[in-house]
Order: structure tokens, then C-alpha cells, then sequence
């Protein structure tokens, strides 16, 4: 089913601000674009990166939704903690959490991650991290836009 993505995106984004009451805000470069996607597992997937940008930050959230030839760029940017360089390929390890002490203030078991990259691996998706610690952190979901036969309907 094809997905409009710049509403798609707002709706999420307006259902968390009122949740969290937090300021998250899009900046889309076009809104004209649909593609392909499973609708609930492609939600569950930007909604894990913007609680954990909410979680492990006091500032606001950004998400940049950006078109390019061939695919779809979704970032979710925050402005908190960050992740220590060496352990960024460890948080999508299944019940991985970044320093036990801090993690244990805000709740969690460590699955998001490993599910989202599960359901960007079933789209023919990428999910990259770039952290900086104490400056903040980019999740970027990369969706491919071209159809293939193999693609999620
Ligand atoms: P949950 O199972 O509820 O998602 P979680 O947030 O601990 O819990 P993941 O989403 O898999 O689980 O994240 C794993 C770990 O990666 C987190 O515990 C946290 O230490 C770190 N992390 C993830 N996103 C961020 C972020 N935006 N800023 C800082 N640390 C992060």
C-alpha cells in the first residue's frame, strides 16, 4: 500500500508531541512523495527512533525528510547524551543498553533497535547511527523508492 510520507510523518509527529509533550519538529524537502511500505511496521519503526531521541534528551527532536533519485531519506536528530563512539554497533544487539546506570532511569529493554533494523532489513532499508557523546545522536532510515518485485506490499 503506498504511504504519502510527509503526512505520514506529521500524523507520528503530532501523536507524540501531545504524548510526550515535547517539541519534534519536521523539515521536509518535498510533499509529493509515496512509497511502498508495510504502514504499521514503518510507523513502529520512526516511533522507536523518536522515544529514544525523547528518552535520551532534554532539548528538541528533528526529524528531516528527505527525497533523493533513487531513495527516501527519514532522520531523526536529537540534541541529548549521544552514544559512546565504540559501542554503536552494539545497541542494535538484541537487550544492548548503553551504560546500565543511566539506562536504568528511563525504562527500556533494549529491543527497539534490533526490531527496527529487523523491519528496515524487510522493506530493502538501511538504519545507520551517527552519535557524537554529549552532543547528541542521528538515526537515519534510508528506503529504497524504486519497486521491486520482493518489496513489502
Ligand atoms: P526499548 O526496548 O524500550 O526500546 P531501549 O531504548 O533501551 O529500550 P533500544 O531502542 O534498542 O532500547 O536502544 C538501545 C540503547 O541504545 C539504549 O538503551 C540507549 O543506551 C542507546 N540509545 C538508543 N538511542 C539513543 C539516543 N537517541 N541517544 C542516546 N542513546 C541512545
Amino acid at each position: 500500500k503506498p504511504i504519502q510520507l510527509t503526512s505520514f510523518c506529521q500524523e507520528i509527529i503530532n501523536q507524540l508531541k501531545v504524548a510526550y509533550k515535547r517539541n519534534i519538529v519536521l523539515h521536509a524537502n518535498t510533499d509529493s512523495l509515496s512509497i511502498s511500505a508495510d504502514e504499521f511496521k514503518l510507523k513502529q519503526v520512526i516511533i522507536i527512533a523518536i522515544d529514544n531521541a525523547i528518552k535520551y534528551s532534554k532539548a528538541k527532536v528533528d526529524v528531516y525528510l528527505e527525497e533523493y533519485d533513487k531513495h527516501v531519506l527519514i532522520r531523526i536528530v536529537d540534541y541529548g547524551i549521544g552514544i559512546p563512539e565504540g559501542e554503536i554497533n552494539q545497541i542494535f544487539e538484541r537487550f544492548y543498553r548503553v551504560d546500565k546506570a543511566r539506562s536504568r532511569q528511563t525504562g527500556g529493554m533494549g529491543l527497539g533497535l534490533p526490531i527496527a533494523k529487523n523491519i528496515m532489513k524487510q522493506h530493502h532499508g538501511e538504519i545507520k547511527i551517527n552519535s557524537v557523546e554529549g552532543e547528541g545522536t542521528e538515526v537515519q532510515l534510508m528506503l529504497p523508492k524504486i519497486k521491486n518485485k520482493n518489496m513489502i506490499e
